[in-house]
């Protein structure tokens, strides 16, 4: 079994609002294809759908006025709307795909997943079925709401489902020496180990209007799957052919979480 996560750098064009990223996502959607029949989940992030709705009513920080409660649905509702796109596309493409909303099965403490419980994912994927899902507008005990991401839950399912592969896909090859964006001297890390994150000295955030984290974010969650014994990786989903190699388990050029 495997879990892919695609970034909202890579489903979506972060910098126009509401923008999905259709050549891509059709494109990921045949490399998927490719590699199936086999277990598979997938979760996307939300890019300009979710992030901005998210941070205009300041959902991150939880409840403090009822005036946040549009901004709750509107976050989730761009969330169900950009996961719509994405099942349609796949069920146009013949893959069986199904998406399940994560606000409506688990719930947070202090923004960190406490209760979710995977019965229905399992046994979905035992049908043969594909489900989608993606970081959400979420229920959380201590702060009333959160925004949950998509990395943050993808480790969550990958350790319940006990998967072999975890793949990040983003819209870089990997994690550099610094962000690649600002720094054209960075160094792509073949591998990083979990002792490096949590020192974390030379990874920063991302760029772009991400309320959950960016790399340092991402690569701080997935040390956590590559502690459970999960083969973990971030790749680059924009470029032809490594979703799906790395969805076949080959080796592919990216930075591997090792333990
Ligand atoms: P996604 O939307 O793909 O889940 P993010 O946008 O949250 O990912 O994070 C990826 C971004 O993090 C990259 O586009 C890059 O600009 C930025 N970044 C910052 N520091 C680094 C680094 N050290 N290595 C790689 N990317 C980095």
């Amino acid at each position: 079994m495997k879990l892919l996560k695609l970034g909202g750098s890579v489903v979506t064009r972060k910098a126009e609002r509401f923008t999905i990223n259709i050549e891509q996502i059709r494109r990921l959607i045949q490399e998927i294809k490719k590699t199936l029949p086999q277990k598979l989940v997938i979760i996307h992030g939300g890019g300009s759908f979710g992030h901005p709705v998210a941070k205009e009513y300041n959902i991150n920080e939880g409840y403090n006025s009822p005036h946040q409660l549009i901004g709750f649905s509107k976050t989730h509702q761009a969330m169900v709307s950009l996961n719509s796109k994405i099942i349609n596309e796949s069920i146009d493409a013949g893959i069986p795909a199904i998406g399940v909303s994560p606000s409506s099965f688990l719930i947070t403490e202090n923004r960190r997943i406490k209760k979710l419980d995977v019965i229905i994912l399992e046994k979905l994927l035992n049908f043969g079925l594909m489900p989608v899902l993606y970081g959400d507008a979420v229920i959380d005990e201590k702060q009333g709401f959160a925004i949950l991401s998509g990395d943050q839950l993808a480790v969550e399912i990958a350790k319940k489902l006990k998967v072999k592969r975890l793949i990040f896909g983003s819209d870089v090859d990997g994690v550099y020496t610094a962000d690649p964006k600002l720094d054209s001297e960075a160094k792509l890390m073949g591998k990083i180990s979990i002792r490096e994150i949590t020192e974390k000295s030379k990874i920063r955030g991302s760029l772009n209007t991400d309320v959950t984290g960016g790399m340092l974010g991402k690569i701080q969650e997935a040390g956590e799957a590559a502690r459970a014994g999960i083969e973990v990786l971030i790749v680059n989903a924009l470029e032809p052919d490594i979703i799906r190699n790395a969805l076949l388990s080959e080796k592919v050029k990216g930075t591997y979480i090792i333990p």
